[in-house]
């Protein structure tokens, strides 16, 4: 198949800044790969401190002297309305260019962008559903909460899921009444390119929304060290969370932080295997296995486990990988030839720590382009790094275990806790089990389906904070406690004398 190109591809990706499109102030820029030829298709603008500064005023400015956080909830939900409006508008466009930049199958990419719409929309109805607390204490004091939007919010995001994820920060940020500088992935950063547009057909008054493209560590560092950003929310690899952490300390920074995982899949002998293999290969090999929240790890209880590594190595020979705009396609390409060098480090470091299944290398017939074939170890060892590691891509280890407690040992038995699923059609041991495991979230006989409303972070190495429902919205607002005496005051008398 031809190599897809979409109409229209912009040659130079520019920075957004108060209101109009900017190249950095010194002129530096980067090349932008596509991960099919591998070619340059065009450069972006690199920021350095100088355009986060510049970012940074307009987002103070917009935060101090605008309507934005003066706004009522209701107001703000209308433009938020009004920009899932502007994202479904634009759903094949946006499909089209994540799908080239990312590599992302189409049909996935589509329904990353209708998730993104979804987003805005909910967080939209959960600001205005927004209850501020207040308390009648007896003795006749009051206390109630004064909500306000912290300041100017720094988003930093990574490369798979681009827009998707930077939706989920923008929205209950935006929806909070904060001022943002988003600093997209530099190995993604076409999809970014239209928020400009969408937040323009909405309304959003200038110098709210402003976006820096630019090295993480460059353009990202320098937003973490100002001192005019009270927080940070930042969705990428551990190692990176942990810079950031250290690098925001001296400001003291509210921090949100999603990280890295090695999400265990859990399947009893008494599951439904159907159901649990369907799952099972969703979890890793949907959205290339560039998933945080990725099933990587397969435990099988020994009763049905060579009959799981049977079915479930058939299968994935049978996943077609090809190009990502072709509908049929269910695995694509990896983002970028050094993320491909590094799945495939892993993939023959797995030749010598499991029994290859399936896959193994580039599937056949594609020559060139970062594809990996759907690739499936068994019988790998614990203190395997294809066990320990994050891989982040189309690539999972499968390992027996003989009972439930044997199970939890192996499934919390790495230094991440993002996700778990288990598949077991005995409830109390689903509960019992999800209870003992250390993990963000459980998916009990389900795959990664999940309502907005609900907490989404991970413990350990996966993450510091939750994201999802209320809990973003207080992420991006200060909450200030008024008390209220209410009728007489008695305040005990300091300096009063024993008379008084
Ligand atoms: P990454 O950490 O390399 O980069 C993420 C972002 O951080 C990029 O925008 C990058 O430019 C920026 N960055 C890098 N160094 C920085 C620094 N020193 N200071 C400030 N910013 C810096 O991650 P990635 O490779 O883009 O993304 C993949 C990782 O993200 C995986 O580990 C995956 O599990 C994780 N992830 C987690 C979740 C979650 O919700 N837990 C969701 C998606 C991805």
């Amino acid at each position: 198949m031809s190599h897809f190109i979409p109409d229209k591809l912009p040659a130079h990706i520019r920075h957004y800044i108060d209101g109009g499109h900017a190249d950095s102030v010194g002129g530096e820029t980067f090349d932008v790969l596509d991960p099919v030829s591998n070619g340059n298709y065009a450069t972006a603008a690199a920021g350095q401190k100088a355009d986060v500064d510049r970012a940074v005023d307009a987002a103070t400015r917009a935060f101090r002297d605008g309507p934005w956080p003066r706004l009522k909830n209701r107001e703000r939900a209308r433009v938020l309305n009004r920009i899932a409006d502007a994202i479904e508008a634009r759903e094949d466009r946006l499909a089209e260019l994540e799908t080239f930049d990312t590599g992302l199958p189409i049909t996935q990419a589509r329904g990353q962008a209708q998730r993104a719409a979804e987003n805005f929309r909910f967080f939209a109805d959960l600001v205005v559903a927004q209850l501020d607390d207040a308390m009648k204490v007896p003795g006749a004091q009051l206390n109630y909460v004064n909500r306000k939007p912290v300041g100017v919010a720094g988003l930093i995001t990574p490369w798979n899921t681009p827009f998707m994820l930077e939706s989920w920060k923008l929205a209950p940020a935006l929806a909070s009444g904060c001022t943002v500088v988003l600093k997209p992935a530099e190995f993604t950063p076409l999809s970014a390119s239209l928020w400009a547009g969408i937040f323009e057909e909405a309304g959003l008054p200038r110098g709210v929304f402003n976006l820096v493209n630019g090295l993480g560590e460059e353009a990202g560092d320098a937003l973490v060290k100002h001192p005019g950003v009270p927080l940070i929310s930042f969705t990428g690899e551990t190692t990176t969370g942990q810079a950031i952490f250290a690098n925001a300390a001296p400001n003291l920074k509210g921090l949100s932080m999603e990280l890295g995982g090695k999400s265990p899949c859990v399947v009893f002998a008494d599951a439904d295997l159907d159901a649990a293999i369907d799952s099972a290969l969703f979890g890793v090999f949907s959205l290339n296995g560039e998933r945080c929240t990725a099933g990587s790890r397969i435990l099988v209880e020994r009763g049905i486990y060579e009959e799981f590594c049977e079915r479930y190595a058939a299968r994935a020979r049978n996943i077609v990988v090809g190009a990502p705009h072709d509908p049929a396609t269910e695995v694509g390409a990896l983002v970028h030839p050094e993320h491909y060098a590094k799945v495939m480090r892993y993939v023959d470091l797995g030749k010598s720590e499991g029994r290859l299944l399936a896959g193994g290398g580039r599937p056949p017939g594609l020559d060139t382009g970062n594809y990996v074939a759907p690739t499936v170890f068994a019988d790998v060892a614990p203190d395997a790094r294809i066990f320990q590691e994050e891989i982040f891509g189309p690539v999972v280890a499968i390992t027996p275990f003989e009972d439930d407690a044997g199970a939890l040992a192996l499934a919390n038995g790495v230094k991440y806790g993002l996700a778990a699923y288990v598949w077991t059609n005995d409830l109390v041991r689903a509960h019992t089990f999800a209870q003992g495991l250390e993990a963000g979230m459980v998916w009990l006989n389900s795959h990664n389906v999940r309502d907005l409303r609900t907490p989404f972070g991970g413990v350990k190495a996966s993450g510091l904070g939750h994201e999802g429902g209320f809990r973003s919205l207080d992420f991006y607002t200060d909450q200030q406690a008024v008390h209220i005496t209410l009728g007489t005051v008695h305040t005990p008398r300091f300096g009063a004398g024993p008379s008084g």
